[in-house]
């Protein structure tokens, strides 16, 4: 079978496929990232974890019939992408900053730019990290985040 190359929707770069990252947290939450940006593309149809596929289909909900339309294509269907500010509810009850999520409002997907969860994650100290091992700390955040509940703002 032949996979399609999928395209970064801010710089056009091919996306790295989870199945050809090296970390398996990748694989985990079917996350493509960009060799360019960092930023993560999430697909439910790639991502094994059921705790993901089931807050992507949750946060696609959110995307249906609201948020605001984007000049951006989803990297999997072409379908114009929305985007939301959106927050998640740590344990203690407080919210996370808020972040914004562009998502598909035809298939599950969603893109999360770099810098929304450099805004979430602290800071790491090694400011000389190339962008897919920044990719793969971000992914790691957002492994940890997915197990939160989350809220529209
Ligand atoms: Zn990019
Ligand atoms: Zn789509």
């Amino acid at each position: 079978m032949v996979s399609s190359i999928l395209h970064c929707p801010r710089d056009g770069s091919a996306l790295v496929s989870p199945d050809n990252s090296q970390k398996s947290v990748f694989l985990r939450n079917g996350i493509s990232h960009c060799p360019t940006c960092s930023g993560l593309a999430l697909n439910p149809n790639a991502a094994s974890s059921e705790i993901c596929i089931k807050k992507l289909e949750m946060i696609h909900d959110g995307f249906k019939d609201e948020g605001i339309s984007l000049d951006i294509c989803c990297p999997f269907c072409d379908s114009e992408m929305k985007v939301r500010d959106f927050a998640f509810r740590k344990i203690d009850g407080s919210l996370t900053e808020l972040i914004e999520i562009d998502g598909c409002p035809n298939c599950s997907s969603i893109w999360l730019d770099a810098g929304e969860l450099q805004r979430l994650s602290p800071p790491s100290g090694n400011t000389s990290n190339s962008p897919s091992s920044e990719a793969g700390a971000l992914a790691i955040v957002l492994d940890l985040l997915l197990h939160l509940p989350f809220v529209f703002v």
